[in-house]
């Protein structure tokens, strides 16, 4: 095997040479590797300086992160960086890369920093629920104040190395090869006697950071980080900074970083971490499966869906047709699409030319003989079986024999849609979520007869689109929206007939972390969107009263939501602040009257846990019948596509951690009260019943 960390000699320069592909992690055998380089170097006086930089793609990126299952064992992180920061001579970092946590926590541990201006250097721990705890919070107040390292931290956020430089992090700003730039930079310091310098000898700039500023952030970090501990703990590890000396605050540092990492939250963001990485990885596809690149596609229906999918796709540099019924559609789509791009470069977050590039890529038009073609059709019109099999059938007379056929839709069966072609095996379900130009969930629907390099290819695209992919089989609604229709919705909408009010449901799930309430969610979905995918022939088959009866009866009543002014809460034009409307309280008490409920006080804990154990219940289902193939897909799809708080990890990790036991008993409970729609799904039985976990299921 290769030596991860390599020493070698130019002039009285040692170079130290980390070379962990693929992303120079840091693990126990590179601090391994460090420490011995180190004590070699102690021993050899004619060693002047020291230059630790990195071979490959990027400076150290960060810890190792399968250190948390299995521990940090010897050497730790404060032994090495102990051991770099006493050296008796200068010792030199060169960045390039992302250096991230521990990436950045080395580079402060050595005397002097350097980095290309492509450089971006971050401390993303609090992503993770954790906090920089191999001396990050303790060296970084004292490179550039207190204040600036805690805003930097709480904000999570990469800054480049010039940014860096004016904050006092970097030294030197190399343009050009670094190697080069940083040796000549390291002689300079040899030739000019320039002293160790450790970080841990310089006082901390204690200025703004005092009670108000804390107290502020904090107020700020629970916004940003909602329902997260972590940007306490922060803040208690920095005030630390000001109190002890480094050789004591790292101790202190030490302590918190453990509780951090044995929290409920950090097991769940680290749980969602990996899930995200997961999802690519499909059972059962054979690595021989190569994914198909595309480069063209037509998009169908250039309405809400249809415009934020054509920037997703120029985005990705992939040329988009953009096709509707009438130019007037066509050009209030070309003209909004411009808008979107106009409000990205007013905010900085992309210039002039590259909007110039991306828009160039879409062209629009009302023929759709333009399918003809492309790698890649997205059919983005009207939620409806009749319309989509139309324009199936279309497609497979006009597209090349190769090009793959996707579907939006949202509920509708993929396997009837494939089947009104010849090829069905091209055919998939690529579910956007709104606004598809900035929500990161893709479910992946895979018919029965989608091909594996089908669904490859759309694995592939997923990540070249930069979105989390995840596969789901076909059943109405798929994963997410099964389990937000049949779970959550519906038994939201109970809930309104048993007593809950609107408001007290929406309070309930909001304070249980949740982005926002069902009903607040259901107005701005539009009541109509939801009814109409149950009267599609079938969806309502075998399930008995009540089901959906508030909401389907404010559809009816044309009570849309926000795009009417009024749903299950009134509005006023031009605002989404939701205010209070009797007509919905007289609308519920009257179902209710026809229903024989006795309405009734509901207290807050029965809101929360009728909302959101039917999605544990569903997921379980979802997970049984494969069309999940792991727990972890379904809490990937639940955080990154309905607001689900990640801090509880996703509705299976949730249940995992409250103990399937505990969660079987209450369903079994509600299903002996409330009857039918309370069945516990067989997979919770089983595993409540043996001690398992929905995390060690796989559905295949
Ligand atoms: P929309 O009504 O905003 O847009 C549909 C567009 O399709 C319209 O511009 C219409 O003129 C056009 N169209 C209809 N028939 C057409 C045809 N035969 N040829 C070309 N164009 C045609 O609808 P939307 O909200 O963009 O939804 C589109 C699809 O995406 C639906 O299947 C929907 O279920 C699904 N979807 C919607 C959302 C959402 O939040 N809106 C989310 C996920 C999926």
């Amino acid at each position: 095997m290769a030596e991860v960390v390599r020493l070698s000699r130019k002039g009285a320069l040692a170079l130290v040479e980390v070379d962990s592909p693929p992303v120079n992690a840091m693990s126990q055998e590179m601090r391994k590797g460090l420490l011995d380089c180190f004590a070699a170097l102690t021993k050899d006086a004619t060693v002047k300086a020291v230059l630790i930089h990195c071979a490959g793609r990027t400076f150290v990126s960060g810890a190792d992160l399968r250190e948390f299952d299995t521990g940090v064992g010897e050497p730790g992180y404060h032994q090495v960086f102990g051991v770099i920061e006493n050296f008796d001579r200068p010792v030199i970092a060169a960045l390039h890369g992302t250096a991230m946590g521990a990436g950045v926590e080395i580079a402060l541990a050595c005397h002097y920093r350097c980095a290309v201006p492509e450089a971006k250097l971050g401390l993303p721990e609090i992503t993770l629920g954790i906090i920089p705890g191999a001396g990050g919070t303790q060296r970084l107040p004292r490179l550039m104040g207190a204040k600036p390292a805690a805003e930097m931290i709480l904000s999570a956020a990469p800054i480049g190395a010039e940014k860096a430089k004016e904050l006092g992090i970097i030294d030197e700003v190399i343009k050009g090869d670094l190697l080069a730039g940083a040796t000549a930079y390291a002689e300079k310091l040899i030739a000019s006697a320039a002293p160790p310098r450790p970080t841990s000898a310089r006082p901390v700039d204690a200025a703004g950071f005092d009670d108000a500023y804390v107290n502020s952030a904090l107020k700020d970090a629970a916004k940003k980080w909602r329902g997260q501990q972590a940007p306490k703990w922060v803040l208690d590890a920095i005030r630390v900074s000001l109190q002890l000396p480094v050789s004591e605050g790292v101790k202190r540092e030490r302590e918190i970083s453990l509780a951090a990492e044995n929290s409920l939250e950090s097991r769940a963001l680290r749980h969602l971490f990996f899930a995200e990485r997961e999802v690519s990885r499909i059972p059962g596809l054979s690595a021989d499966v190569k994914p198909k690149d595309i480069n063209s596609v037509a998009i169908i229906g250039a309405g809400t869906m249809g415009r934020g999918i054509a920037i997703c796709f120029a985005d990705a540099g992939v040329s988009v047709r953009l096709i509707d019924t009438t130019s007037d559609a066509v050009v209030k789509a070309l003209e909004a699409i411009d808008k979107t791009y106009d409000s990205s470069v007013n905010k900085g977050r992309l210039s002039l030319d590259e909007k110039a590039q991306r828009t160039a890529r879409i062209t629009a038009g009302t023929d759709i003989a333009a399918v003809a073609n492309v790698d890649l059709v997205v059919e983005a019109a009207f939620e409806s079986m009749e319309v989509k099999k139309e324009l199936f059938a279309k497609f497979d007379k006009l597209c090349r024999a190769d090009t793959i056929l996707a579907t939006n839709t949202s509920t509708l069966d993929i396997n009837a849609i494939g089947a009104i072609t010849s090829r069905p095996e091209n055919v998939l379900g690529l579910h956007f979520f709104s606004p598809a130009n900035v929500m990161r969930l893709l479910e992946i629907v895979r018919g029965a007869k989608t091909s594996p390099a089908t669904l490859a290819t759309a694995v592939a695209l997923g990540k070249k689109l930069r979105k989390v992919g995840v596969v789901a089989g076909v059943c109405y609604g798929f994963i997410g929206n099964r389990m937000m229709l049949e779970g959550y919705v519906r038994e939201a909408d109970q809930l309104l007939l048993e007593g809950a009010t609107p408001e007290q449901i929406d309070r309930v799930i909001v304070n249980f972390g949740m982005a926002m309430g069902p009903c607040t969610m259901n107005d701005m979905a539009g009541n109509d969107v939801a009814l109409k995918s149950r009267e599609v022939p079938g969806v309502r088959d075998g399930k008995p009263r009540p089901y959906n009866e508030v909401i389907d009866t404010l559809a009816r009543m044309n009570r849309l939501g926000q795009k009417t002014g009024a749903g299950f809460y009134r509005y006023e034009p031009g605002d989404r602040t939701t205010h209070y409307d009797p007509v919905t309280d007289e609308v519920i008490a009257k179902l209710a009257k026809e229903l024989n409920i006795t309405r009734r006080q509901i207290s807050d804990e029965e809101v929360e846990v009728r909302c959101i154990y039917p999605l544990i219940n569903e997921g379980a289902k979802i997970l049984e019948e494969g069309i999940a193939y792991r727990a972890g897909d379904i809490d990937v799809i639940w955080t990154t596509g309905y607001g689900f708080p990640r801090f509880r990890g996703g509705p299976m990790f949730y249940a995992d951690s409250l103990g399937l036991k505990s969660v079987y008993d209450r369903i079994a409970e509600l299903h002996k009260k409330h009857g039918f729609y309370w069945k516990p799904a067989p997979l919770l039985e089983k595993l409540a019943k043996s001690g398992g976990k929905f995390a060690d299921y796989k559905s295949v």
